[in-house]
């Protein structure tokens, strides 16, 4: 005996139409539940042949018909079936007859059937020679066409096929086919006021992004296109300066000077971030973001960027561009104290050596003395404001050679070499201020002090100290340090005297 289900599939055939569309509401109704799609299941092969033979019928039964299609077509299994029966062709047949008026759902049907790799298959007519690609030229071309008012926008869910191609190899290489050009045509879309368009849109450019190792040139061919529809979504609220754009496609950089709708979506966001990823994963693609002033639009965004996920996208597109050249990503690095006091104190060892070699030769070779140091040693008392009082050339040997050398050694960062070289130049000024404070830090910890350099610009001493800035070693070492005591003068403060012996030599 049949059973209740049985009867009623056969009603979906009745000659009486009040009798079908009773039928077929009653089998939409089922398909709206779970308990009603499994008891359905188990009729596939009967009711699936019986449902698309429906969508023939006047809008009252097709619409309800093709509604219970896209119901069952989210259970895998019956997808599946519906695919090796030819439900893609059906689909796409119907989707062209003039006036049809499921064309929504029809769209929504295959956008779930494209969800199993054998629904992309089919929809990309792989099988068929002559006719590959036909019905995706054909929805890419009615998801272009603008939509008109009065019918809505049947044709906006074709964005979630696309994407779903494009998750297939064979699906990337048909749109980013250049002779089609249908990657260019889909990404203008970007402009589209749907939110479901536009994600669509970036889905799908993501996807295709996926080829860039091996088809960069296809997709920087359409650049023009692409790159306002990556960046905008991520350039922030700002508006740009003129400094900012003039490297850019003139599109981006008009988009970018004036007021603009924010992105609200962060998955278009996301997917925007990604697709950039991947083009810049290539060294060519790394080239053409640079040339675009790309690096600068995303850190104008990251600063306006909120949402955790698509900070996070952001960070690993900036590693990425900027990691390239490997002296910025080094900048970024942050490197252990421990390391950076090791670092300043080699700076310093290397700072000294340098300096007394060359301060000494400087003395010893007469003519360098007579037309370069001497200049300095005008300087018998000196004073805070002479400590870098000396000639151009005393200056770049000394100071910037020696500096140089000491940041090439030791490799610190930048911004270390900051605070090294202020603090070289402090000592250096404080070494000539002439006074002898209590509670000087640097007198505290340098036996090289404001005295001790004193001595070498007093004319008995210019054979004597010649360490700076910061250690007296080389001086010890080498013979040529000269004692000297810090005596009371009378108008107060103190004076500093080399001990006598050494006067007396
Ligand atoms: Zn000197
Ligand atoms: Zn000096």
């Amino acid at each position: 005996m049949a059973t209740e289900l049985e009867e009623l599939l056969d009603f979906l055939s009745s000659p009486s139409p009040p009798v079908k569309r009773a039928a077929v509401d009653i089998v939409r109704g089922l398909t709206g539940s779970e308990d009603g799609m499994q008891s359905l299941a188990k009729y596939s092969n009967v009711l699936l042949p019986k449902l698309s033979h429906l969508l023939d019928d006047p809008k009252e039964v097709a619409e309800p018909a093709a509604e219970s299609l896209v119901n069952l077509s989210q259970n895998t299994d019956i997808a599946g079936l519906m695919i090796s029966m030819g439900m893609v062709k059906t689909a796409m047949d119907h989707l062209y007859k003039p006036e049809s008026a499921i064309t929504r759902l029809l769209v929504m049907l295959l956008v779930n059937l494209t969800q199993l790799d054998a629904g992309i298959s089919s929809l990309l007519q792989v099988e068929d020679e002559k006719m590959h690609g036909l019905y995706v030229m054909k929805l890419v071309r009615s998801f272009c066409r603008s939509p008109n008012e009065k019918q809505g926008d049947p044709f906006e869910h074709v964005g979630s096929i696309l994407v779903n191609i494009s998750k297939m190899e064979a699906g990337r290489k048909f749109l980013l086919d250049p002779k089609r050009g249908l990657l260019k045509q889909i990404i203008m879309q970007f402009d589209s006021k749907s939110s479901l368009r536009k994600k669509g849109v970036s889905g799908t450019i993501r996807n295709c992004c996926f080829e860039a190792e091996n088809q960069l040139p296809n997709i920087l061919l359409i650049s023009e296109f692409l790159w306002p529809s990556l960046l905008l979504p991520v350039a922030g609220n700002k508006i740009y300066r003129q400094e900012d754009t003039s490297k850019m496609p003139r599109e981006l950089g008009t988009a970018l000077s004036i007021e603009r709708e924010p992105v609200t979506d962060t998955e278009i966001r996301v997917q925007a971030l990604e697709a950039i990823y991947l083009i810049t994963l290539q060294e060519a693609g790394r080239r053409a973001f640079w040339s675009i002033n790309g690096p600068r639009i995303l850190q104008v965004g990251y600063e306006d960027e909120e949402d955790p996920k698509v900070m996070e996208a952001y960070e690993r597109v900036g590693a990425l561009v900027t990691g390239n050249s490997g002296e910025a990503a080094k900048e970024h690095a942050v490197t252990s104290p421990p390391v950076i006091a090791l670092q300043f104190v080699i700076a310093m060892v290397v700072l000294d050596t340098w300096q007394y070699f060359m301060h000494r030769y400087m003395h010893h070779n007469k003519f360098l003395y007579r037309h370069i140091h001497s200049q300095h040693h005008r300087l018998v008392v000196p004073y805070a404001f002479g400590a870098l009082y000396n000639h151009p050339l005393e200056g770049i040997i000394l100071d910037t050679v020696g500096g140089a050398l000491s940041f090439l050694v030791t490799g610190m960062s930048a911004r270390t070499s900051i605070f090294f070289f202020s603090f070289a130049t402090i000592k250096t000024v404080d070494d000539h201020c002439g006074l002898m404070l209590p509670g000087n830090l640097f007198h505290i910890f340098f036996r090289n002090n404001s005295a001790y350099h004193d001595v070498h610009h007093q004319l008995y001493g210019s054979k004597y100290n010649f360490s700076q800035p910061f250690f007296v070693t080389w001086d010890r070492i080498l013979g040529t340090y000269m004692p000297y005591s810090l005596e009371q003068r009378e108008g107060g403060g103190f004076e500093a005297r080399p001990t006598k012996e050494w006067k007396d030599d």
